[in-house]
This record gives C-alpha cells, structure tokens and sequence, in this order.
C-alpha cells in the first residue's frame, strides 16, 4: 500500500504544484489521478519513486517512509513508464530492456532471456527485438516502454501518460494489453492521464484533481458516474465524455 500523508510541493520558484495531499492507494490495484493539465498528476507521481521530493508531508510504501529509503535503490524497485517511452536510442529493443535487468544483477545471459520473454509479455513481436526505438512505431515504443518498467519485477509501477502520443486504435490496443498484464501480474498500479474514458475504464480507484492536486472526488468509476460529489466533477466527466 502506498499512502501520501499531508504531502506538499512547493517548487523552489514558488509554485505550488500540491497542497496537502492525503491518501491510501491500495495494493495489487490501480489507482489513476485525472486532471487537467498542470493540476498536479505529476508531480504526486514522482512523489512516489522520489523523483520530486516533498517540501512538507510523506509518502510511506508498506508503512515505511520513501524519505528514508535510498533515492537510487528505491527507483529501481518501482517500474516507471513515460509519455516518451524513455527508451534509450543507441540501444536496441532487447538491450533496452536487459540493461534494467543488469541493473539489478541479473547475469547477462539470464538477461536476455527474461528480456524476450518480458517482450513476449508486452505482445511485442520477438522479431522486432534487435531494433532500435527510432524504427519502432510510437506504440510499439510503448509497449517495449512498459517491458522496461516491468524489467526489475517491481510491485509498483507508475505510469505518467503512457499511452498520451499514439493515435486512439493504438491506445485502445495498449489500454486492453494493460488491463490483460494487470489481471497476470497483479501489481499496484498508479497512473496518470487527463482523459477520464481512460481513467475509468482502467482504474479501480480514480482520484479527480483540480489544481495543486485538491482532491475533488475519489472512488471507484461507478460511484463517480452515479455520484458525482459536486459540480466540478459533473462538468469535468461531461465535458471530457
Ligand atoms: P500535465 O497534464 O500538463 O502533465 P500535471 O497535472 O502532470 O500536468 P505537473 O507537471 O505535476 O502537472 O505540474 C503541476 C504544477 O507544477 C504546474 O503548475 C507546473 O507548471 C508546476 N511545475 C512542475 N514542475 C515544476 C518545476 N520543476 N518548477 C516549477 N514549477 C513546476
């Protein structure tokens, strides 16, 4: 379980991206934070993985601190998968993946063929993996993106717009295969979108964010839609629906 406890950031040239923000995400489930852009999603993200280290409060993974954990050895604990892919451009698909695995000890042939079958897992092609990201498709590139993420076995893993650049036929593919990989593998799954289609078809806890990451309502997708909590939220899920 990961719980935000009163946390805060504040960047250093004064903006205020969240303001005490308190909540329990619970474990083997995913939790999406929907919002508009630049409410904070974020940020609340690296919060987690302390890529963004809070200017007030905590954040706890099974009841211990992150601020207490070492920043490098806790990232590599926490699958993290981006907009952008964040692949790395000089090496190819299978080499993407393996480094996370030899990052964490794993010998080099062990390596490679967990890579494989981790490209198998994703529904990438096995053929495609001596490539490289630039001769991939944008959800091709995802896809090995969340291989990435998936690499260390991690019992986290967060998601920041993973499905944001490709087009919507690609998108719906890559939602499905997500909701496919959260059915195996049974993680703890936190990801952010602006797209509220997106966050209830894969969310079992969709959090509403209006600016500086106030909670504007949190539940599962059919108390939102049966109750919305006020206004906000009724114009915010008609507006994007
Ligand atoms: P988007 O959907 O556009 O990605 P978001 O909801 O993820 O937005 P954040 O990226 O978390 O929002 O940003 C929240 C606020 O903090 C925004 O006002 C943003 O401009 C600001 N912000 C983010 N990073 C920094 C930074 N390094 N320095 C100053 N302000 C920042």
């Amino acid at each position: 379980m990961i719980e935000f406890r009163s946390a805060s950031k504040r960047f250093p040239d004064g903006t205020l991206a969240v303001e005490d923000f308190s909540l329990v995400l619970p474990s083997r489930k995913t939790t999406v934070f929907v919002g508009s852009s630049g409410s904070g999603k974020t940020t609340l993200l690296r919060m987690i993985n302390r890529m963004v280290e809070p200017t007030g409060g905590d954040v706890e993974i099974d009841g211990e601190s992150v601020l207490g954990k070492n920043p490098v050895t806790l990232r590599r604990s926490i699958g993290y998968v981006m907009q952008n892919s964040g692949l790395m451009p000089h090496f190819s698909v299978i080499d993407n993946v393996a480094t996370v695995l030899r990052l964490n000890g794993t010998p080099k042939k062990r390596a490679h063929e967990r890579a494989l079958d981790l490209i198998d897992t994703v529904g990438l092609d096995r053929a495609l993996a001596d490539r490289y990201p630039s001769q991939l498709s944008g959800g091709q590139q995802q896809r090995v993106g969340v291989a990435r993420g998936l690499a260390a076995d991690p019992n986290i893993l967060l998601m920041d717009e993973p499905f944001g650049a490709v087009d919507p036929i690609v998108r719906a593919d890559l939602q499905q295969e997500l909701i496919r990989l959260q059915r195996e593998l049974d993680k703890t799954v936190v990801f952010v979108t602006h797209d509220i289609d997106e966050a209830f078809l894969l969310g079992d806890q969709v959090v509403i964010l209006d600016k500086a990451a106030r909670i504007k309502q949190v539940g599962s997708p059919s108390e939102i839609i049966e109750n919305p909590a006020d206004d906000f939220v009724s114009a915010f899920i008609g507006a994007e629906r």
